[in-house]
């Protein structure tokens, strides 16, 4: 299996090299050259596997210059108990009216960026043996929060990295900063920057671009890499809790084989549900996939008119990993759409750059409007989701699945739909524990985060995952602030180390 890019279709490299760059030269993003097909008869096998079988499986279709040991270590170090509170790694939870909540927050940050981010450094490390064998790695993240723990998490104290993180200094929840700064591990540095999250994300791709940098590392035998959404190491493990949830499903006897199932994605980035779109394509039965945003409803416009515009007011919202207006993925579903078209890919992403602006061809538009649906709510209607769902079953939503929630049941009262749906829950209720609160009507609120958690755990009976409750006793490691400007200097110095 070789790997295109989406802006140079005649482009041809394994998945190692891939992985190792994240981004093309010409700057697309890396594409499989085609899908892998499960089979019925594999589909029913995975049925009785675990969740590292199945991992293994759909990897081992991706990946195929990683031998099978290397994939078994891979898979085996990421997906254990040891990381996840489960042995199911994803857990399904069942609502009211054949809806599947499927749990992608079961790992040591609580958010489902784990689910990628555990397994990510392996996938690296394995990649840079074959590619540039002797590198030290290091990896370099810009984050609002979600995403620099994560890629904490997993790099920490795995051989042959390290990595520095950059947070905006006023651009996080508490719960996340207290997260960031007191991560463990000897490889990592966490740093505030003075600035807001663009200025962190602009200061990372100057030292990419930074020539003096450059040569200052490999001076030092270093090479720089990044674990952002649109590496293929991080998609391609997001195609499994997708092929694992059905057979679990089938498995469960909650569905039959051949069954179509909805799927329902918070989105931003534009990540979870192009996964959600491999795993159709890899032959699990899909009815409609269904994208859920915030007030930056960017994709539910375009989902539903053809129109890509990110000339649009930016809403800061409670549920804050969507509050995006460029969602990258989106790119590679439309190379698949237009029939890995490179020229439009570029006209259209051109266009993008220059104005904010493109309007994909009649025969896209009719595609998307069959692949898909598109909704978007408000911060008053996902408040009073979070209210209703745990009034009505007794289960508590985080400000992104509730988004999901109230987007389904617009679909549903719109369309009469019965088809059983599985709901994407993207982060545990604790992490943004302010506003869930309110939004379960607390009649306590205070300042301090944890005397607000023990409030909400009173309320709602329910308990904070035990990460982020042994946040409160951990020291803070990380205090600095630099500027904009000073950011290449802290990571050479931290690398000097
Ligand atoms: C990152 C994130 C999302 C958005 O996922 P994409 O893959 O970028 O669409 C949704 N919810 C939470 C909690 C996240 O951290």
């Amino acid at each position: 299996m070789n790997y295109a890019s989406t802006r140079n279709s005649a482009l041809k490299v394994t998945s190692a090299h891939a992985i190792v760059k994240g981004l093309s030269d010409e700057g697309g993003l890396y594409v499989p050259e085609s899908i892998p097909a499960l089979s019925k008869e594999e589909i029913l096998g995975l049925c009785e596997k675990s969740y590292v079988d199945r991992a293994y499986t759909v990897f081992s279709k991706f990946l195929t210059d990683f031998t099978p040991e290397e994939l078994r270590h891979c898979v085996e170090s990421a997906y254990n108990s040891k990381n996840f509170d489960t042995d199911n790694i994803a857990e399904i939870t069942k609502l009211s009216e054949s809806r599947y909540i499927l749990e992608l927050w079961h790992g040591p940050t609580c958010a489902f960026k784990d689910m990628a981010l555990q397994i990510l450094p392996y996938l690296l490390t394995t990649s840079a043996k074959k590619e540039v064998s002797g590198k030290q790695i290091a990896i370099l993240v810009a984050t609002s929060g979600d995403t620099g723990k994560a890629a904490l998490e997993g790099f920490k104290d795995v051989e042959g990295t390290s990595i520095s993180v950059f947070y905006p200094e006023d651009g996080v929840s508490p719960m996340q900063k207290r997260q960031m700064t007191t991560q463990e591990g000897k490889n990592v540095n966490v740093c505030a920057v003075k600035g807001n999250f663009d200025d962190c994300q602009n200061g990372v791709k100057a030292i990419f671009t930074d020539k003096d940098i450059e040569n200052t590392l490999a001076e030092r035998n270093i090479l720089l890499s990044s674990a952002n959404s649109i590496n293929w190491g991080r998609l391609a493990p997001q195609i499994i809790y997708y092929v694992s949830t059905y057979t679990q499903l089938v498995k469960d006897k909650e569905i039959e084989y051949g069954e179509k199932v909805n799927i329902v994605v918070p989105t931003g980035n534009f990540g979870n549900i192009l996964a959600a779109y491999y795993a159709r394509l890899m032959g699990i039965p899909v009815n409609k996939l269904i994208c859920a945003s915030n007030s930056n409803n960017v994709l539910t416009d375009f989902i539903n008119t053809g129109i890509y515009d990110r000339n649009r007011q930016f809403y800061t919202t409670i549920s804050p990993s969507m509050d995006i207006l460029i969602s990258s993925n989106l790119e590679r579903l439309l190379y698949h759409l237009t029939g890995e078209n490179d020229k439009l890919i570029n006209e259209w992403f051109g266009k993008l750059k220059e104005s904010g602006r493109y309007e994909v061809n009649e025969d896209v538009k009719k595609q998307l409007s069959e692949l898909f649906y598109a909704g978007c709510c408000n911060d008053e209607e996902t408040k009073s989701e979070i209210h209703k769902t745990f009034e009505g079953e007794h289960y508590l939503l985080d400000t992104h699945t509730a988004v999901a929630v109230k987007v389904y049941d617009d679909y549903k009262r719109k369309t009469g739909d019965t088809t059983k749906t599985i709901i994407v829950s993207t982060a545990n209720p604790y992490k943004f524990g302010r506003a869930v609160y309110d939004a379960v009507g607390g009649k306590s609120p205070c300042e301090d985060e944890f005397e607000l958690i023990s409030h909400l755990e009173a309320e709602t009976g329910t308990k904070m995952p035990a990460p982020l409750a042994a946040t409160k006793n951990k020291a803070i490691r990380f205090t600095g602030c630099a500027e904009k400007q000073e950011m290449g200097k802290v990571v050479l110095d931290f690398l000097k180390a």
